[in-house]
């Protein structure tokens, strides 16, 4: 219906995702070597029992002493001591392998989603980003921290085991053989099937949570429109939804397990009755036909590890696949290193739009003086806000260029062009972390005690500060000390002063401090726009009455554009504007 085209994050291939993982990995070889190394003595020394109990097994068959029997005994309890040492240390080092991976992993999807453009965040949505941080993450991590290193374990102890196994005799391959079609059937069947069940399960309960906190929370619109007994009818049916989701999925259990146990049986049977014909016909020992059944029966529980952790892997994979797509955002900015050549700003023939194929800017041309203090006023949804955001190089434009000095704003590293324009609005965020913390976020370098009280001295805050019991030490932000809006906003400010910019762009657009602070708030902001180019997007007239000229938006266009006597003069929208908002004839 609409043509507006909602731009979804993407999502790596599975190839890049392999290629990310092995990189991954490839950083920490002494780990990866360390814990494999240590599965592998483990599983080894696991392998001892099974030869042990077979020797014993012949030994018994030829005649054998009780002292022979003892020393069996305590060598098995040695090797199991042994396997349970090497078992520990070998998940110690792999679950601590696993955080660390993890950890790289969350800093590189931090890092990629600050790289996102803007404009990309906006068009997605905060939804999609929030589940990829939240539930993704989540996802992930159980599948690095337990499933990877458990899965990698099984793979070894299963080689390991087969290769025992096989060194017992070639002809104990064959009985295990027996057991892949079984195994390979029941997994392709079920593994079909089960994504698209276990999907629908929790997409059911996750209607029935919305219907019920719908429900509870529209309670009194319920009772008032009588909508009770269609509220109660749709959360049935949720519910009858869901028990049918519930019981597909359980028939595929039904049908799942007993084939692969099934699977698991066969291949320890067929040792047992191919080894004992083969001892019939005298090529086989009984030892060693009491060893091979043992560890073809010792395979079976890694290979069900193997098996069951696969559907995990699977979620853990879709989830890295979703977080590395973050990283595949084109960004909208290229540093090419060009120096501006002085602070002029200027908009050529800009077009933008938020959405294919509808342009909110239609052309606009503007150039800005050094020093001078440009007003721009216009209805509202003309595209002030928007052209305001260009010029501070928020977002690139579509068509046609906006410059600093004859460079591109997004051509600028961010860090360089804050130093020339800054955008500055009345949403302010205060981070969690000290207000030394907060105030350094304008600056690369580590700012000086004496710099941050200047800035802070800048726009009247430096008396709060210095009054809190640890001063530029004090804790702010969700969880720390609380700071009163005009706080707020004084920090923004002073954050200002730190970066410098040689151009403000101001938008007005939320102006919803009460005016007594804002008046206070006024003169900080006064002494920061002190001997800067400042373009103010006036959603109210007054700045734009001492504004040296003011342009007029109008429908995505400048309509006019001069100092505010000859624009009255002109008689023109803005004389219009003026004389409505003034109340003057
Ligand atoms: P003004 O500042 O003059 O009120 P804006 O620049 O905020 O105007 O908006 C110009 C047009 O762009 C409006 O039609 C508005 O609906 C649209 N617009 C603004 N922001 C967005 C956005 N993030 N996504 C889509 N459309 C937007």
């Amino acid at each position: 219906m609409s043509t507006s085209s909602q731009q979804v994050l993407p999502v790596a291939t599975t190839r890049q995702v392999g290629r990310y993982a092995v990189a991954l990995l490839r950083q920490y070889p002494r780990a990866v070597w360390l814990a494999a190394g240590l599965h592998g003595a483990a599983a080894l020394a696991a392998l001892a029992g099974p030869r042990l109990l077979g020797n014993l097994v012949e030994a018994v068959e030829t005649g054998t002493t009780v002292g022979e029997v003892d020393r069996t005994i305590t060598l098995l309890a040695l090797f199991l001591v042994l396997q349970t040492v090497l078992t520990r240390y070998a998940r110690y080092v792999s679950f601590t392998l696993g955080e660390r991976v993890l950890a790289e992993l969350r800093e590189d999807f931090v890092e990629n989603t600050l790289a996102l453009p803007v404009g990309v965040v906006e068009s997605a949505g905060s939804g999609d980003l929030l589940t990829r941080t939240s539930r993704d993450v989540e996802q992930l991590g159980w599948s690095v921290r337990w499933a990877l290193p458990e899965w990698s374990i099984a793979v070894l102890t299963a080689v390991m085991t087969f290769s025992a196994a096989l060194l017992v005799g070639w002809w104990v391959a064959i009985p295990c053989l027996l057991g892949i079609p079984p195994l390979v059937v029941g997994l392709r069947w079920y593994l079909r099937r089960a994504k698209d069940g276990y999907l629908r399960e929790n997409a059911s309960y996750s209607a029935i949570n919305a219907s019920l906190t719908e429900t509870v929370e529209g309670a009194r619109t319920v009772e008032a429109l009588d909508l009770g007994r269609k509220r109660v009818a749709r959360i049935d049916g949720d519910i009858a939804e869901s028990y049918a989701a519930e019981k597909y999925t359980l028939y595929l259990r039904t049908v799942f397990f007993p084939s692969v146990e099934v699977a698991y049986l066969i291949p320890t049977v067929a040792t047992l009755l191919f080894g004992g014909y083969l001892y019939t016909q005298g090529s086989v020992s009984l030892g060693d036909v009491t060893a091979a059944t043992l560890y073809v029966q010792m395979l079976i529980d890694p290979v069900d590890r193997i098996v069951s952790i696969l559907d995990e892997l699977q979620v853990g994979a879709a989830s890295l696949a979703r977080l590395l797509g973050v990283a595949h955002v084109p960004d909208d900015r290229v540093a090419t290193g060009r120096v501006p050549d002085g602070e002029r700003i200027e908009a050529e023939d800009v077009r933008f739009s938020y959405v294919d194929g509808r342009d909110v800017l239609h052309g606009v041309d503007l150039s800005v003086g050094v020093g001078e203090r440009i007003a721009m006023v216009g209805p509202s949804g003309a595209g002030k806000s928007t052209l305001g955001r260009l010029l501070a190089g928020i977002h690139p434009p579509r068509t046609g260029a906006v410059t600093v000095g004859g460079v591109g704003l997004t051509e600028l590293p961010i860090t360089d062009l804050r130093g020339h324009v800054a955008l500055v609005t009345q949403e302010h965020h205060v981070f969690v972390g000290t207000i030394r913390e907060n105030l350094a976020l304008a600056i690369d370098d580590v700012a000086s005690d004496e710099r941050l009280l200047a800035a802070l001295e800048a726009v009247d805050a430096r008396d709060w500060v210095t009054a809190l019991p640890q001063g530029l030490d004090t804790v702010v932000g969700s969880g720390g000390r609380t700071l009163t809006p005009p706080q707020a906003q004084q920090l923004a400010l002073a954050r200002l002063v730190l970066a410098d910019p040689h151009t403000l762009v101001l938008d007005e657009a939320t102006s919803l401090i009460d005016p007594r602070a804002a008046r206070h708030l006024e003169r900080s902001l006064a002494a920061v726009l002190h001997g800067r180019t400042v373009i103010a997007i006036a959603h109210r007239l007054f700045s734009a009455h001492d504004a040296d000229r003011v342009a007029v938006v109008e429908d995505g266009r400048i309509s006019e554009f001069g100092s505010h006597d000859e624009l009255v003069k002109e008689d023109g929208s803005y004389a219009a504007l003026w004389s409505s908002w003034h109340g003057t004839s």
